[in-house]
């Protein structure tokens, strides 16, 4: 692996961006080095467009060269930061001084100085995210390691530079990048540093909703989230980020019967919903389906455990639940809850005999989305009895065909009444009143049941019969 993929250091630092600055620093007699998530991703040949620049003196001086020096490109300098940043080509390059960095107890954010490499790289988050590649001519390409972060690399260890309690005190974000790069990676996190996090959780409070969500949101998109959750929940960051979903763990047991614990449950439907979906919110629906079904839960006798409406419920938590994990509240909650109240339709329905009606009932309600309720139903069969899964996927097949079929048939999915208020009023020669609504519930009724086509003629028949049946009056 070394060697590999020290070829594809080599050939990536012979990229113009690095010759220029590598050029540029001589003149200036100033070293600067490549750092950070670019070195740690072409290693781990993880392609990466985002590349850290560190140089021993002023990164915004730099950057002014080396942008005239490419052609005169835009620049984008933050001064508050001593930071600037330019694209060029499909790279985008940050260009900081190096710095030295200390933290107040009861802020995120550090008191900065200029600094060495070493002070630079202490300041870095884990032993992987502080290698350093010189550009300086006389050692150009050589690799910068003073924690050992290659060996981490190749063990697939997350390790924290410092003292963990340091490190994760300074900045508690780091703990759940901690947890995100252990599961994008699939690193495991030393101990130590595990048992730094497990002592600092409480820290976690004086991180923002929306940079834990980030990191939420990545720990979603990787290719085994549970990794993530697993270890939220281990380390007990869990309970206070997403409260909910810890109340999922556990089994209860009564008269020797027990329920399936719905946290690990979750965790595989998530893991499951993987590889059928990139939709970063139809994998939130996979984590939040069940959310309800600790506090529906209930122990009958002769059903055993019970989770009645959880569907519902669950449906009604999500805005609490999005407001303070900084999620959006616009139209993909709306998505989400949409997802969660209907997950139980495509099952109760291959469990009955398919009748159409109830087919169009439900391409009615899940409209474009019925696809992705269909993924997130077929994700939710976890059981353990073969037998079972094999008859769930038939008739889960069965209903797809179905919806298939009627939705050509019928075009439910995007349901527009096709008498309209208009046409109603106009026929009977109404104002708006009560009527119209009535008439429209009709029609739509009678479509979905099967009685009527779902087009303009039969609904216009239907339209004048029950209106006359209602006293209603035609127009002349
Ligand atoms: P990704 O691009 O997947 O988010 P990354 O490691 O490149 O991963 P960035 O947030 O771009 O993430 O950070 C770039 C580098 O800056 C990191 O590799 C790390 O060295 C350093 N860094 C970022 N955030 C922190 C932090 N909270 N504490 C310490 N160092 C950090």
């Amino acid at each position: 692996m070394i060697q590999e993929a020290q070829q594809r250091v080599e050939k990536s630092l012979k990229h113009p961006v690095f010759h220029t600055i590598r050029d540029i620093c001589d003149e200036m007699n100033k070293p600067a080095f490549v750092i950070g998530g670019f070195v740690r991703d072409l290693y781990l040949n993880r392609p990466s467009k985002d590349i850290d620049v560190v140089v021993l003196g002023s990164g915004i001086e730099l950057a002014e060269q080396v942008a005239k020096r490419l052609g005169g490109l835009r620049l984008n300098v933050f001064k508050n930061f001593g930071t600037a940043m330019l694209r060029y080509r499909d790279l985008e390059v940050e260009f900081v001084g190096a710095r030295k960095e200390s933290y107040q107890r009861n802020s995120r954010k550090p008191i900065v100085e200029d600094g060495t490499l070493e002070d630079d790289q202490n300041r870095r988050d884990f032993t992987i995210n502080a290698l350093a590649l010189s550009l300086s001519k006389d050692n150009y390409g050589e690799l910068v390691d003073p924690f050992n972060g290659m060996e981490d690399m190749e063990k697939g260890i997350i390790r924290t530079p410092l003292e963990p309690g340091i490190t994760f005190s300074d900045d508690p974000l780091r703990m759940m990048r901690a947890i995100r790069f252990a599961t994008q990676l699939n690193f495991r996190i030393e101990e130590k540093t595990f048992e730094g996090i497990k002592a600092q959780k409480d820290r976690i409070e004086i991180v923002s909703g929306e940079r834990i969500a980030d990191e939420l949101n990545k720990i979603v998109m990787a290719e085994r989230p549970s990794i993530g959750f697993k270890l939220l929940e281990l380390t007990g960051l869990l309970q206070i980020i997403f409260p909910e979903f810890q109340a999922m763990k556990g089994v209860e047991k009564v008269d020797g019967r027990a329920h399936k614990d719905n946290f690990y449950h979750t965790l595989e439907v998530l893991d499951r919903i993987v590889p059928n979906t990139d939709n970063l919110w139809l994998r939130w629906s996979a984590i939040l389906h069940d959310i309800a079904k600790p506090r529906t839960k209930r122990y009958d006798k002769k059903l055993g455990w019970t989770f009645h409406n959880h569907n519902f419920i669950g449906q009604k938590m999500i805005p609490k639940i999005f407001g303070r994990m900084k999620l959006p509240l616009n139209e993909k909650m709306k998505y989400v809850q949409k997802m969660v109240g209907l997950h139980m339709r495509p099952i109760v329905l291959s469990e009955d005999v398919v009748s159409d009606s109830a087919v169009r009932r439900l391409l009615f309600e899940a409209g474009d989305d019925i696809d992705d309720l269909m993924t997130l139903c077929e994700a939710d069969i976890t059981s353990k009895n073969e037998a079972k899964v094999k008859r769930y996927m038939r008739n889960f097949k069965v209903v797809r065909q179905k919806l298939k079929e009627i939705e050509e048939k019928d075009h439910i999915r995007n349901f527009q009444p096709p008498v309209t208020g208009e046409v109603i009023m106009k026929t009977f020669n109404l104002q708006p009143c009560k009527e119209i609504g009535d008439l429209k519930a009709i029609i739509k009724e009678a479509i979905l049941e099967g009685e009527i086509g779902n087009n303009y003629d039969e609904a216009f028949e239907l339209m004048l019969k029950k209106g006359e049946e209602m006293g209603l009056k035609r127009a002349k």
